[in-house]
């Protein structure tokens, strides 16, 4: 009765905001109401409808507007950005942009003019957080609105950006769906279908990735196209519109702690600033809100932190709905119910304090901004002035770093000379003298970016307080793999040469051809081989043939095997592509190792690969393997849901991988045998994180979990108000650790140097008694990050990556994800081994 009762008074709010609202086209172009042809709130707006609206008002104020489309989405949705300003400054918009550049010494030119302050608002990185980018229309129409004297204020003495959707395919994902199940007049009823959002929900981009996690490294299509253009503009304001739990208030300023100590105090204090604008509005309303808690500022990831160490002040607002909110969501612990207007209104407030704010105080910011820069380029912060990136042999590698610096706008340069010198490892802190050359990278701390270079390349960051949200390491160092050294000396250097192919080494009518197994780029370099249907034959051993040494790993196409009349040009256009050397010998004899036609040169098949998806599933575990088959390696991948998999005809397939994912719905004891039978008769079975749980003690297939060795008991004693500190102890929020490898096995080919795990969990698995341990944590392997004290002891002596041959076939655990994020170099080198070794 009460629900029906919040059900009609909801419909009259609609009908009341509707009679407010003129649905009148006027001077200032028409409103959200008016164009779409329904009332505010009352729907979730489609994505193509807000760009149309966004086109219409860009078309009716060309003297104040600019729509900007910077890139398509995966699903090929447009990427907006919306600029605005007042008719004088939009009348020289380049020109201030470029001003701006200048006096922070990101373009050469001398500035001549003071600086404007740029304000950069992005909505609805979060696809499900779906009040935001509805919200965002609303921002638009006042910012435009000439009657509005405060949005005057702000156009005549700022230039403020507008993204009014960074995740355009999951905000499609999420309203598509909720528009086609909610009932009208919305159920308020939290356990009804449409509170309900099915999997994989709305939050992640196309390939399931979360865009808030992702603006450092920069894995996905949208974030790299994003960064372009905020580089060509670099707002002194970056604001990101989330929503939360829909049980809670409101989050804005002052952020969190912890607080990464590259935040400068003027950050920090225009932070606070742009809080006491969003409380007074708030207070004046008498909305609920918080500050200071949980969303802190510590991994640089995110949409808040990164723009920080880029200068700006990067800010976080939450608003309580998310997915189960719907349009509207009783709440009884609130006595009220939860509406989309009302999330919209609160949204439209913080973005209007936010802009406010920065008009206010914008003396300040322009000019911290700039001393930020000029320190930044001429007194860089800490010891280390130049990082030092030692050449592997591994192109695809470096390629992977130039793409990275270049994204970041981060200058990068080899060695004037060659020289010696005393540097310290920043992966494991040890010092070191080593020989430089122009085959090395250099990255000088003198440069306008040098804080982010601090922030992406320190492998232990300081934390001041363990309560937080994401990682709390991501050294490039590590992530990459990198043999990377720090120097507290300026070293000269010279431009980074133009990108050359790697010269060919091909004799005339070989016997084979070869290619070394190192890097992702000879992993590309076989996914297309056996896609083009080549015959792709490898070795287990090194070889010496012809005076030129081959690793394990290296792969091996002969002539015989292979007649095609145009093999030498297919191969060599791939090998360019990919970054790999070719070579050829004119003899199958080898002076070390086997012969070519030794029964352990073995061919690899082109294998199918089947991946499990769907309810259950992580979704980012099962985004991440599409991600990396689909756009790294460009390998067909066939995914079928989880309920399905007993139906899948075994016999068609030879790999199956099961993410990371809750498979104690849909595991039947049938789907089991089947798998089994499967691996007997020659199958390959992955199994990632939680998944490798299902065949715990399993006599077969199985593997153990280890004992602890000693337990600690938990303190009756422990304070009720210390709780929350109580669970970390049990966590790691994402911390590195070196991984100790059997180098002989195929799985672990293919990589120089040290190789780095991001552990979040601990799976505490026993060492296989009857496998390989390819693998492990020894005592020592800990690097860096947040690790809590209980939870120290079990990644000691445990098990990573293991690989247990069962008949014919094999199960592969892999208790961390060598995908995750798709931010690990040789992760993805790791998981090519796996699939087609
Ligand atoms: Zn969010």
């Amino acid at each position: 009765m009460e629900t029906n009762l919040k059900a009609l008074m909801y419909k009259f709010s609609i009908l009341f905001l509707c009679w407010l609202t003129p649905l009148f086209t006027s001077a200032q172009g028409p409103t959200p109401e008016s164009f779409l042809g329904y009332p505010k709130a009352s729907r979730f707006t489609y994505h193509h409808r807000i760009i149309a609206y966004y086109q219409e008002m860009a078309r009716q104020h060309p003297t104040q507007m600019q729509l900007v489309e910077y890139g398509r989405t995966p699903e090929d949705r447009p990427l907006v950005v919306a600029i605005l300003t007042s008719e004088k400054n939009f009348g020289s918009l380049e020109a201030i942009r470029k001003n701006h550049l200048s006096r922070i010494g990101l373009l050469p030119s001398p500035s001549k003019d003071p600086d404007i302050p740029i304000a950069w608002l992005s909505y609805n990185v979060h696809g499900n957080e779906a009040s935001s980018a509805n919200t965002s229309m609303q921002v638009l129409y006042r910012l435009l609105d000439p009657t509005n004297a405060d949005s005057k204020r702000i156009l005549d003495q700022s230039i403020v950006l507008i993204d009014p959707c960074s995740n355009p395919d999951g905000y499609a994902r999420y309203t598509n769906w909720y528009n086609g199940v909610h009932s009208s007049p919305p159920d308020l009823t939290s356990f009804s279908r449409e509170h309900r959002e099915p999997w994989p929900g709305g939050r992640f981009n196309h390939y399931l990735f979360d865009l808030n996690r992702d603006w450092a490294w920069q894995t996905q299509h949208e974030t790299k196209a994003r960064i372009a253009l905020y580089n060509r503009w670099m707002p002194h304001i970056h604001a990101d519109f989330h929503e939360m739990g829909s049980n809670r208030s409101y989050y804005f300023p002052p952020a969190a702690r912890p607080f990464h100590e590259a935040i400068r105090p003027w950050q920090k204090e225009f932070n606070e600033w742009i809080g006491t604008y969003c409380r007074k509005a708030f207070d004046q309303q008498g909305w609920s809100y918080f500050t200071r808690n949980e969303y802190d500022l510590f991994f640089p990831s995110y949409g808040d932190t990164w723009p920080t160490f880029n200068g700006a002040i990067g800010l976080t607002f939450e608003q309580a709905g998310d997915a189960k909110a719907g349009l509207a969501l009783a709440r009884p612990s609130h006595r009220d119910t939860l509406t989309l207007a009302d999330r919209m209104e609160h949204h439209l407030t913080s973005s209007f304090a936010t802009l406010e704010a920065m008009v206010d105080g914008k003396e300040t910011l322009t000019k911290s901004f700039e001393e930020y820069y000029r320190l930044a380029a001429q007194k860089p912060e800490g010891l280390i002035k130049t990082y030092l990136i030692k050449y592997t042999g591994d192109k695809a590698q470096q390629e992977y770093v130039v793409q990275l610096l270049q994204r970041q706008d981060i200058q990068y340069g080899r060695p004037k000379k060659t020289q010696t010198l005393k540097v310290t490892n920043i992966n494991d802190h040890q010092e070191a003298t080593i020989l430089i050359d122009s085959t090395d990278m250099l990255v000088s701390a003198y440069q306008p970016k040098s804080n982010l270079i601090r922030v992406l390349f320190e492998s232990q960051p300081a934390l001041e307080d363990s309560l937080t949200y994401d990682l709390t390491s991501w050294g490039l160092g590590y992530q990459l793999g990198l043999s990377l050294f720090a120097s507290q000396e300026k070293i000269e250097q010279q431009p980074w040469p133009e990108a050359t192919p790697i010269p060919l080494e091909l004799g005339r009518n070989p016997y084979a051809y070869l290619v070394d197994w190192k890097g992702l780029g000879s992993v590309k370099f076989l996914s297309e081989a056996l896609q083009k249907g080549l015959l792709i034959h490898t070795t287990n051993t090194a070889l010496t043939i012809e005076g030129r040494d081959y690793n394990e790993g290296a792969l091996i196409i002969t002539r015989n095997g292979n007649p095609k009349k145009n093999l030498a040009e297919t191969l060599s256009a791939m090998a360019v592509k990919h970054g790999v050397k070719l070579h050829s010998t004119t003899t199958g004899f080898a002076t070390k190792g086997i012969d070519l036609g030794h029964d352990d040169i073995l061919a690899i098949k082109t294998p199918k690969i089947v991946v499990i998806a769907g309810e259950g599933i992580s979704p980012t575990s099962y985004g991440e393997i599409w991600h990396y088959f689909e756009t790294q390696i460009q390998y067909p991948l066939t995914t079928v849901p989880l309920s399905s998999l007993e139906k899948v005809p075994f016999t068609e397939i030879d790999v199956l991988i099961l993410p990371n994912g809750d498979y104690t719905q849909d595991f039947s004891p049938s789907t089991y045998s089947k798998i089994q039978d499967w691996v007997i008769q020659g199958g390959k079975l992955i199994a990632m994180e939680s998944a490798t749980g299902i065949f715990l003690n399993n006599s077969e297939l199985g593997h153990t979990k280890k004992e602890p060795e000693s337990v600690i008991p938990p303190n009756p004693l422990q304070p009720y108000n210390k709780k929350t500190r109580t669970a970390i102890s049990q966590t790691t929020p994402g911390s590195f650790f070196k991984v100790d490898f059997d180098h002989s096995h195929p799985m672990a080919f293919g990589w120089e140097g040290p190789y780095y795990a991001l552990i979040r969990q601990a799976y505490q698995r026993n060492f296989l008694k009857d496998g390989w341990n390819v693998g492990y944590l020894n005592e020592d392997n800990y690097r860096a990050g947040f690790v809590g004290a209980d939870l120290a002891p079990q990644l000691t002596n445990t098990l990573l990556y293991g690989v247990k041959e069962v008949g014919r076939g094999s199960i592969i655990f892999m208790m961390d994800d060598p995908l995750f994020r798709g931010m690990l170099y040789k992760g993805q080198i790791l998981y090519g081994n796996a699939v087609f070794r």
